[in-house]
């Protein structure tokens, strides 16, 4: 690029991160801020990589994906008392939020990673975008680009209109150590990520790393999730009020569900395959994530743009997320190259692949919530359940040497 783009990035988590990178290669002259008073850590425990996840840290060999990921070689499908009804061989990798957080974070650098900068504010004008932080400090550049997650301030400012949509159902989430579990849990969830889809709920369970980055069998930890339908209004309002009686909006972190709903979790697990039934029984402090759908008509405002969660929010059910958010900074990286660091122009040819990208995975996951949740039409074993971005199974077989 001719000129060098000044780019003011807004949250500094995942997306944001991959942003500020792949945009100082290409020439940029990138800040981050993030609201977070401390560095960020601990969220979303596992994440089921997809090549352009890590498509950064693996073209400046940053990570040696075998020291920092687990795999599973087998999908396998579960009987209420255990048996396997269908086992396929697919194999997906995992690893946890904190090591693509650090990797991504030790790459950029803190010199311009300015955390405790909560946006209050953006306005354009005169061609540069300006931020207003809550300490009220300012910043300007000549792009900015939202990568401030599900509560997105900028998506509330730039798009007022657009509501969450409630899916039905929540995710309950948590992870025990493998080697607390039983021979017979560990034999039963071997090498596999283990489902069990009856109609009208569905759970599944997968190795990731330890918290100190172990990833050998036995030392890792065994992640969960666990779909259930709570019905809109006062009951999920009443699940969302936390322990001080404060009501969350999207999730409730480790430590925050009252103990009457932990109690009907751990009751209800009885109907689990005895297995999973363990893993709940084990996760000392389970939490909870709602699942919604935010489905954006524009990406792109002048030289504002929405990446990641911010722009879409989608359920968990492809594990694409993250990688949709990559994808997004990676082909925002390409637009502004091919438009010589013209950023209006580069945003208006980079949004239409963006949306039809977004709303196609935000369609595939609903339709997978809604098919094990509430039409109870899942097929154990059926491909077209797998993990992916584009197309089931596209983040399957990772290359991992
Ligand atoms: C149950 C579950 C399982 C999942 N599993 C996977 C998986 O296997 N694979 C996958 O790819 N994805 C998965 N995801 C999704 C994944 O966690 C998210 O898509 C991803 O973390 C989004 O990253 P992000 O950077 O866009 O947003 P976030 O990680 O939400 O980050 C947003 C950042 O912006 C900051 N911020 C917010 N407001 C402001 C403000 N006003 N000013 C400054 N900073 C601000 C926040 O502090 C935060 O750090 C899963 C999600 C769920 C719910």
């Amino acid at each position: 690029m001719t000129g060098r783009p000044e780019v003011a990035v807004l949250g500094g988590s995942l997306i944001g991160l991959t942003a500020a990178l792949v945009l100082r290669d290409i020439g940029c002259d990138v800040h981050v801020y993030e609201r977070s008073q401390v560095p960020l850590e601990g969220r979303g425990v596992g994440i089921v990589l997809h090549p352009v996840t890590v498509r950064y840290l693996l073209d400046h060999a940053l990570l040696d994906l075998a020291t920092v990921s687990t795999s599973a070689a087998f999908h396998r499908y579960l009987a209420p008392d255990g048996a396997v009804l269908v086992q396929a061989a697919r194999r997906h990798h995992f690893t946890g939020y904190n090591t693509l957080y650090g990797a991504l974070l030790d790459a950029f650098g803190r010199e311009r990673y300015h955390l405790g900068h909560e946006a209050v504010g953006i306005a354009q004008h005169d061609g540069r975008v300006e931020l207003t932080f809550a300490d009220s400090g300012t910043a300007t550049a000549d792009l900015l680009v939202a990568a401030d997650g599900i509560s997105s301030f900028a998506r509330r400012t730039l798009l007022p209109d657009t509501q969450q949509r409630y899916g039905g159902y929540v995710g309950w989430r948590g992870v025990v150590d493998e080697h607390a579990l039983s021979a017979e849990t560990v034999s039963a969830l071997d090498d596999a990520l283990t489902y069990f889809a009856p109609p009208g709920t569905h759970a599944l369970t997968y190795p990731i790393p330890h918290y100190d980055g172990a990833v050998e069998r036995g030392k890792r930890l065994m992640n969960l999730v666990w779909y259930r339908n709570v019905p809109d209004g006062e009951p999920l309002a009443e699940l969302l009020t936390d322990r001080t009686g404060r009501r969350r909006e999207v999730s409730l972190p480790p430590g925050a569900v009252r103990e009457e709903y932990l109690e009907e979790l751990r009751a209800a697990a009885v109907g689990l395959p005895p297995a999973l039934a363990e893993v709940v029984a084990g996760i000392p402090a389970p939490f909870l994530q709602v699942m919604i759908d935010v489905e954006v008509p524009r990406m792109a405002f002048g030289r504002v743009c929405l990446v990641g969660d911010a722009a879409f929010t989608v359920r968990p059910h492809a594990a694409a997320a993250t990688a949709k958010g990559a994808d997004d900074v990676w082909a925002l990286a390409a637009a502004l190259a091919r438009c010589d660091g013209d950023v209006e122009a580069a945003l208006r040819a980079w949004e239409p692949s963006r949306l039809e990208l977004g709303r196609a995975l935000l369609r595939r996951n609903r339709d997978l919530g809604e098919g094990a949740q509430f039409r109870g039409d899942w097929v154990p074993g059926d491909p077209a359940l797998t993990f992916g971005l584009r197309a089931p199974g596209d983040s399957a077989d990772m290359r991992v040497t």
